[in-house]
């Protein structure tokens, strides 16, 4: 507790905010929830990090950079190195590629950090898929089993292994037992594949009508946690499926300490051995995408302060679409509409590290609505399940998705703060005494983390955003349909790597037969502001300052 008369206490819960740049951010404060303490607090102590999205913003407000003419080519450019630019890199890996991603690190969403020797996640935590697992084999990953089917906290109570028969245990009363009981029958008993469409046209709330107000509130949480969801904003399809895998009640599932951040670096590791290193560029921000009348395509960048154009043969397109869509020059309707459809969630991870075992009861702990925390991790649990001894560290990963209307709020440190605040209040409601071993309160925000599985995102828009324009190919867990899962990134990494190779094919027969046409390019990209080219071949240009968020 940080009681006034225990001031050395008081200040020693660090909490650190970040995105991506998170580790370089320490900022020690106070964990006291009350203003009044809180300002008595140690004053910052450097400026917060975050996500880079300033140049992005400067692209979203329509800013005029200067992009030079190009200095070199690639048989397929990159752009993003979260899982699905990842994996094409690596599927492509025999060709001449280059990996652009913004951020200093690669892993976009599924990114690992480390506290002390302990490693925890500040994204994706696990998964069951057999192909992701066929992957992590191959780049010789070992595969931890999680063994654990997960609790709830209902009305304040754990209650292990909830969908296992643990509900008939929990404080529900016997009436709201069965109508969980009824709805995970009845959901059986939905043809998911044929009636589809069907589905994919209602909101889950609607398929929940019959069940009950406890029965929505245990999936307005379990949605945004796994789709960004809640029940009125998620597709039926997606939910009805769910119910058939929900509350993880499959002990098959694998993970490693610190999350799937760890095939990431695993990734990224194979890659480094396969390519030259400048092969795989960080600090490396695409500003713009620019087909071009010979088919091929312009990727300008900004990389240590200065932009660069290199021209691709083809381009894979694994940002988020809320980004895409503003870097592809001359997008056509149909794509313009199905991008400016797709729906994030903003999303906020407090990792708090205990210098003592606060829970070590099951691997993942779903909480129904309207708690902040949706679910939470053990990070070291496939590693230290069977662990007894309590003196040691405790990494407890707290899932505190946010409503689309505060995605501007996310920027503002003081309501990050407060959340984490509001984290380690509830967990101390859960497990008294807990506060008194906190040592660092880690949070990572995103403002666009999860695409929202809404309706008609799986059978209607998805299927409108990946289609190819030219030799542009689409990735990202985004472009897929059903809910943004390594799994996804990965279905998504595989079919534009299929793309590229059949074009660089049909290039390369091309290339024998005569010069090339203007099927590639896109219609309309003569109109897009494409930034003042005079600049001499091979030149670069300098970034100009960035008018802030
Ligand atoms: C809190 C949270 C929990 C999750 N839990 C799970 C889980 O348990 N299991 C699971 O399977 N999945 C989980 N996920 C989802 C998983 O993390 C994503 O599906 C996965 O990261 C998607 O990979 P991606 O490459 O498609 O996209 P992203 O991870 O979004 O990567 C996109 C990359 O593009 C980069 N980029 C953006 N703009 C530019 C630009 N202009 N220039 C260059 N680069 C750019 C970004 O910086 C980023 O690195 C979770 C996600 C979150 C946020």
């Amino acid at each position: 507790m940080n009681r006034p008369e225990n001031p050395s206490r008081r200040d020693a819960i660090k909490f650190l905010i970040g995105g991506a740049v998170a580790a370089a951010c320490p900022f020690p404060l106070s964990a006291a929830a009350d203003a009044a303490q809180a300002a008595t607090a140690a004053p910052v102590a450097e400026k917060l990090g975050s996500e880079e999205s300033a140049l992005c913003h400067q692209v979203r407000d329509g800013f005029a950079f200067k992009f030079p003419p190009p200095a070199a080519e690639h048989e397929v450019v990159i752009v993003g190195g979260g899982p699905s630019g990842l994996i094409s890199a690596y599927r492509l890996r025999d060709k001449g590629f280059l990996l652009l991603e913004k951020e200093p690190r690669l892993g976009g969403n599924a990114i690992s950090e480390q506290w002390r020797d302990q490693w925890y996640s500040t994204g994706a935590a696990y998964q069951g898929n057999p192909e992701v697992e066929a992957l992590c084999r191959e780049i010789g990953m070992e595969i931890h089993r999680i063994k654990s089917v997960d609790a709830s906290i209902i009305q304040g109570q754990v209650v292990p292994e909830f969908w296992n028969g643990g509900l008939w245990k929990s404080p529900y009363p016997d009436a709201v037992k069965k109508q969980f009981a009824a709805l995970q029958k009845d959901m059986q008993a939905v043809n998911v594949e044929r009636d589809a469409a069907k589905l994919d046209n209602m909101t889950f709330a609607e398929l929940l009508q019959p069940y009950g107000p406890e029965v929505k509130a245990w999936f307005d949480n379990y949605g945004p946690n796994n789709w960004g969801g809640d029940t009125h904003n998620t597709s039926a399809l997606i939910g009805a499926q769910a119910v058939e895998w929900e509350g993880g009640d499959e002990p098959n599932r694998y993970t490693w300490p610190g999350g799937l951040g760890r095939i990431s670096l695993a990734l990224e590791e194979t890659l480094k051995k396969s390519s030259p290193a400048e092969r795989l560029r960080r600090g490396a921000t695409v500003l713009q995408i620019l087909p071009t009348a010979s088919g091929k395509v312009n990727v300008s960048f900004s990389e240590n302060g200065t932009i660069q154009t290199v021209t691709g043969k083809t381009v894979v397109v694994a940002c988020p679409k809320f980004i895409a869509k503003r870097l592809v020059a001359g997008l056509d309707d149909a794509h313009l509409n199905a991008m400016d459809a797709l729906r994030y969630i903003p999303y906020v991870v407090v990792n708090v590290c205990f210098n003592r075992v606060i829970y070590n009861g099951s691997y993942d702990t779903d909480i129904p609505a309207p708690c902040p925390i949706v679910d939470f991790n053990v990070a070291d649990w496939v590693i230290n399940r069977d662990n007894k001894e309590q003196n040691r560290t405790n990494v407890l990963t707290c899932y505190v998705p946010r409503p689309e209307r505060e995605r501007p709020r996310i920027l503002s440190d003081d309501y990050v703060l407060g959340l984490g605040h509001k984290v380690l209040d509830q967990l101390e409601e859960w497990f008294p005494g807990c506060k008194a071993h906190a040592e660092e309160v880690r949070i990572y925000r995103r403002g666009h983390a999860m695409v929202i599985s809404a309706p008609g995102f799986t059978t209607r828009v998805a299927p409108e955003v990946r289609k190819p324009m030219g030799n542009i190919f689409f990735g990202h867990s985004d472009s897929e349909g059903y809910i943004t899962e390594y799994t996804t990134a990965l279905k998504a990494a595989n079919r534009v790597a299929k793309e590229v190779t059949a074009a660089l094919g049909k290039q390369a027969a091309r290339s024998t037969t005569g010069p090339p046409g203007r099927e590639g390019a896109a219609r309309g990209h003569g109109e897009w502001r494409s930034g003042d080219q005079s600049v001499e071949p091979g030149g670069s240009v300098a970034v100009p300052a960035p008018a802030g968020p």
